[in-house]
């Protein structure tokens, strides 16, 4: 049965969906915003293109509203802190993040974390880890690796190519985190929840498992989401 969806007629009525109204609500392309302030962001839109999702560059706060989910990618995180630390766009982020789907690669997984060293700086500080920024060394800014994952069984199909430019390491994390794939015993892709977060750069393989698995994380929350505002509660994020 095709099941009419809500979100879907306020975005119609904007004429933004001309080409989707006879999607049934589970197959409806998540809408997935990328900071696209600084970074390879560009990359990220590709990389959600191919695994069936709906980019959107957002470039300020109000390019939150409505969307289902966030990269924030790799990049310089105090390029990005000077950015978004002005007309709160940090605090919007934080908003945001606190309760849609958010994956943060590299400077992203920097941004996300509650305590960064190396030095300290600030941060989102909702994924619970310790990252250390630049952690592996001037000699190897950069490498590739094979990495193996615990991402399930239709992902861990084999070795994943992870790579690492100017990488942070996480040190630490919380008991709520899931360490999801590993460098050297120490944790390179991680999730908590509704935070998925890596040190490499899945973006610049042309293996989409971890696109995949964080689009498949967006539609689990997207479709488990009433779309009619609770009386009470706070849902910044959805227009309608
Ligand atoms: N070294 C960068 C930082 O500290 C992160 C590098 C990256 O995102 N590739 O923010």
């Amino acid at each position: 049965m095709v099941k009419t969806n809500p979100a879907w007629r306020a975005l119609s009525a904007e004429g933004k969906t001309a080409n989707l109204p006879e999607e049934k609500t589970e197959t409806a392309k998540p809408r997935i915003g990328v900071l696209a302030i600084q970074g390879d962001y560009d990359a990220h839109a590709s990389a959600l293109q191919d695994v069936g999702a709906e980019p959107l560059l957002v470039r300020k706060p109000e390019q939150l509203e409505g969307l289902d989910g966030l990269i924030i990618p790799g990049g310089e995180s105090t390029t990005f802190l000077k950015f978004l630390e002005r007309d709160g766009f940090l605090e919007s982020l934080r908003t945001f993040a606190a309760d849609t789907p958010t994956f943060g690669t590299c400077a992203g997984c920097i941004l996300l974390a509650t305590k960064v060293l190396h030095p300290p700086q600030p941060s989102l500080g909702i994924l619970d880890a310790t990252v250390e920024r630049n952690a592996y060394g001037r000699q190897i800014d950069s490498s590739i690796e094979e990495t193996a994952t615990k991402l399930g069984s239709d992902f861990d199909i084999g070795p994943l190519e992870t790579v690492y430019i100017r990488a942070p390491r996480i040190q630490q994390v919380g008991k709520d985190v899931s360490v999801l794939a590993e460098r050297d015993g120490f944790p390179v892709l991680v999730r908590q929840g509704h935070l998925l977060a890596a040190t490499f750069h899945p973006e610049l393989s042309t293996d989409r498992r971890v696109h995949r698995y964080f689009v498949n994380m967006v539609r689990e929350a997207r479709d488990s989401t009433p779309h009619s505002a609770p009386e009470s509660g706070h849902k910044p994020h959805r227009k309608s």
